[in-house]
Order: structure tokens, then C-alpha cells, then sequence
């Protein structure tokens, strides 16, 4: 268990370090800007959809490792899927984190985005996890804006 952790935690610092879609994308389909006032984070989200599908995901900001690794590896995940399956996997990233139960079912299932399963041990940083999400959220949505808080 100790040997996955530290992979785990070596996918965070590797993400937290040299962002993947890490860029300003122009012209977006929908755009957010997410933050999370408990740590600074904070997330530009820019997407392009053709029909239902997200064809890129770019973001640009500033934070906590934790944060800048769960943008990352979110928009690695993204790419290509249907909105609705974007959704899906928004509810399920942010059970994962949050709720004990079935916890490393869901961890399993999710994949690369599995490996930030263990913030929540951490109440303080599952927000850093979960801004990115609830970025998305607000660009799919298109409110425009998302808080943590
Ligand atoms: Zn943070």
C-alpha cells in the first residue's frame, strides 16, 4: 500500500509541476473561472464542444499542487467525451473525495483520476481537488463563475 501511495503522490507532484493543457485556448465555447478562497487556488477553464463532445480543455491559474494536478489530470480525462459523461464523472470524482463509502470502488473506476482519492483523509484539501470540477461545472453550465466556498 505504502509503494502505491507513493506512486500516487508521485502522478500528483509530476501534474502539480508541469500541468498537462496548461494554456489559453481562443476562441472557448464556454469559459469559468473557479476559486477557492480556503487555500488561493485559482482556475480559468476554457473549453470547445463540437455538438455534445468536449474536443479541448484548456486552463490557466495559479495554486497548491493538489489543485494544479486535479486541473490537469482532468483535462487529460476530458477530451473527447460527451458533456453528459463529463457530468458523470464530476458527481463521481467528487464522491470519491468526500464520501468514505465505496470509496475505492469509485477510486478504481475513475482511473489516473483515482490517484487524488487519498485528499480525502485530507478535509482541507479536498476543495484544491474539487475546484477544478466545480470550474467545469460552472462552464458547462455556463454561469461563468464557481466558489468553493
Ligand atoms: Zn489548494
Amino acid at each position: 500500500m505504502s509503494d502505491l501511495r507513493d506512486l500516487y503522490q508521485e502522478v500528483i507532484i509530476d501534474h502539480g509541476r508541469r500541468p498537462r493543457n496548461f494554456g489559453e485556448l481562443k476562441p472557448a465555447d464556454r469559459e469559468a473561472d473557479g476559486f477557492n478562497p480556503l487555500c488561493g487556488d485559482k482556475l480559468h477553464l476554457a473549453l470547445t464542444l463540437d455538438r455534445d463532445i468536449v474536443t479541448d480543455v484548456k486552463f490557466t491559474g495559479s495554486g497548491c499542487a493538489i489543485s494544479m494536478a486535479s486541473a490537469s489530470l482532468m483535462t487529460e480525462t476530458l477530451k473527447g467525451k460527451p458533456v453528459s459523461e463529463a457530468e458523470r464523472l464530476f458527481d463521481e470524482f467528487t464522491a470519491m473525495v468526500t464520501v468514505e463509502e465505496g470509496a475505492r470502488e469509485r477510486a478504481a473506476e475513475l482511473g489516473k483520476l483515482g490517484v487524488l482519492a487519498g485528499v480525502r483523509e485530507y478535509p482541507a484539501r479536498v476543495k484544491c481537488a474539487t475546484l477544478a470540477w466545480h470550474t467545469l461545472d460552472a462552464a458547462l453550465k455556463d454561469v461563468g463563475e464557481a466558489s468553493t466556498e
